[in-house]
C-alpha cells in the first residue's frame, strides 16, 4: 500500500490537473523523494526520465510544468514563490520547455537540448528538460536523446509528453517511467471553470460537455463567444446533408471557421514575436540591418508559418472532434444506450437524425469523421478531406 502524500495548501501547483487524483499522487511523492536526494537521503520513487501521456486536452503538459515546479520549489509545488511562478510562465532557468511546429523534430534542435541537459542547474536544484510532442521524435534523433535519458548526469530529468505510448519510439519510451493521465469527467472540468475561471455553472457545464474533456477547449468555450459561434456553424452540417451544395458549402466553412481561429489566435503572437526579434537586433526604422538579422527573422517567419499551418490542422480537427460527437449522441439515441449527451441542448436534432437513420448508417458515418482526420493528419488538403467526408456522410 502507498501512503498518500500531502499537497501544499489550496493544492499548490497540482491545483490545475482535473481529475488525475493518481496522477498527482505519484508526481507529488516523486518530487518528496527528489527534494530527499537533495539532501542525500535515498529518496526512492525518483525518475530521472518520465513520459506522460493522455489524450489531447487531458492536461499532460499541464502535468509535466507541475512537476517540474514541485520538483524545483523548495516547498514542493507550493504555487506562489518566485521558484513556482517562474517554472510555471516559462521563464526558469533551469527548466526549458520545448515544443515543436514542425511535424518532427529538427536535429539541430534536439542536438541543443542534449547539452542543455548536461549543465548544472542554477538554482543548484535540477536541469528539467519538458519535451511537450516527444511523438514527433523520430529514429535518428531519438538516437541522439537516448544516451543522455539513459545516463543522464545527477541533476538532469527529463519529462516528455505525448499523446499515447505507442506514439513514442520504443527506445526512448522503454527508458522512461510512464504515467498515463486520464480524459477527466466532464463533472470535473465544469467545476474546474467554476472555481478556477469563475464561469457560471451553466455555461460551464455545456462548455465541459461539448469539449469532451478537453480542459483547454473549454475554457474557450465557456469564454470566447466566437468560439461558441463557430461550434455552432460546425454543429449545422449533419442538417444540411440533403442538399449537395449545401453540405460542400458547410464543408467549406469549417475549413474556413477553423482558419480564422488559427489566424486570430496566431496572428497577434506572431506580431508581438516579430517585434521582440527585431528590437532584440537592433532592427528599427531608419538603423541599419545588421549583419545576419534577416536570416533570423525569416527564421522565425518560417517558425510562424509552421505553427499556422498547425493551428489551423489543429482547429479541424477539433471540428470533427465535435462532429464526431454528434454522431456519437445520435448513436447513443438509437442504442438506447441512456448515457449523457455531448450535445444536450441540441437533444431534439439528435433525435430526428436518430430517427431517419439506422445505426449502421451512424457507426459508417462516425468512421467517415474519423477518416477524414486520418487523412488530415497525413498531410492531405483539409478542404479535400472534409469535402470527401461530407460526401460520405450524405451517402449514409
Ligand atoms: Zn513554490
Amino acid at each position: 500500500m502507498t501512503v498518500r502524500v500531502d499537497l501544499p495548501a489550496g493544492g499548490g501547483v497540482w491545483a490545475d490537473l482535473v481529475g488525475q487524483e493518481h496522477t498527482v499522487q505519484t508526481l507529488a511523492r516523486a518530487a518528496a523523494a527528489a527534494a530527499a536526494r537533495l539532501t542525500g537521503e535515498p529518496g526512492e520513487g525518483m525518475t530521472h526520465a518520465w513520459l506522460l501521456t493522455g489524450p489531447p486536452g487531458s492536461g499532460r503538459s499541464i502535468a509535466a510544468r507541475a512537476f517540474a515546479a514541485a520538483l524545483q520549489c523548495p516547498q514542493l509545488g507550493c504555487g506562489h514563490c518566485r521558484v513556482c511562478h517562474h517554472v510555471l510562465g516559462g521563464t526558469s532557468a533551469d527548466v526549458e520547455l520545448v515544443r515543436t511546429e514542425a511535424v518532427t523534430f529538427p536535429i539541430k534542435d534536439v542536438r541543443r537540448l542534449v547539452g542543455r541537459a548536461a549543465m548544472h542547474p542554477v538554482g543548484g536544484r535540477w536541469q528539467i528538460i519538458v519535451v511537450e510532442d516527444a511523438d514527433r521524435l523520430q529514429e535518428r534523433t531519438g538516437n541522439v536523446l537516448l544516451k543522455s535519458i539513459e545516463e543522464p548526469t545527477p541533476h538532469t530529468v527529463w519529462l516528455l509528453c505525448a499523446p499515447a505510448v505507442d506514439d513514442v519510439l520504443p527506445t526512448i519510451r522503454s527508458r522512461c517511467r510512464h504515467i498515463s493521465l486520464r480524459t477527466p469527467s466532464s463533472t470535473a472540468v465544469a467545476d474546474v471553470l467554476v472555481r478556477r475561471d469563475g464561469v457560471d455553472p451553466a455555461m460551464a457545464a455545456f462548455a465541459a460537455r461539448a469539449a469532451q474533456g478537453h480542459i483547454g477547449r473549454a475554457k474557450r468555450l465557456a469564454t470566447d463567444e466566437q468560439a461558441r459561434l463557430r461550434r455552432h456553424e460546425v454543429m449545422r452540417l449533419p442538417q444540411s446533408l440533403d442538399n449537395l451544395s449545401a453540405a460542400l458549402q458547410g464543408a467549406a466553412d469549417l475549413v474556413q471557421a477553423a482558419t480564422e481561429e488559427a489566424i486570430e489566435t496566431e496572428g497577434s503572437r506572431a506580431v508581438i514575436e516579430t517585434d521582440e526579434l527585431r528590437r532584440a537586433l537592433g532592427v528599427g526604422p531608419g538603423s541599419r540591418q545588421p549583419a545576419g538579422a534577416a536570416g533570423q527573422l525569416k527564421e522565425l517567419e518560417s517558425d510562424q508559418k509552421r505553427r499556422a499551418t498547425r493551428g489551423k490542422r489543429d482547429g479541424i480537427d477539433r471540428a470533427l472532434v465535435d462532429l464526431a460527437g454528434f454522431y456519437r449522441d445520435v448513436l447513443v439515441v438509437q442504442t438506447g444506450a441512456g448515457v449523457e449527451l455531448v450535445n444536450e441542448e441540441m437533444r431534439e436534432t439528435v433525435t430526428s437524425v436518430a430517427r431517419s437513420s439506422s445505426s449502421e448508417t451512424t457507426v459508417r458515418r462516425i468512421m467517415a469523421v474519423l477518416h477524414a482526420r486520418e487523412a488530415i493528419e497525413v498531410n492531405v488538403a483539409p478542404l479535400l478531406a472534409v469535402e470527401a467526408m461530407t460526401v460520405a456522410l450524405r451517402a449514409g
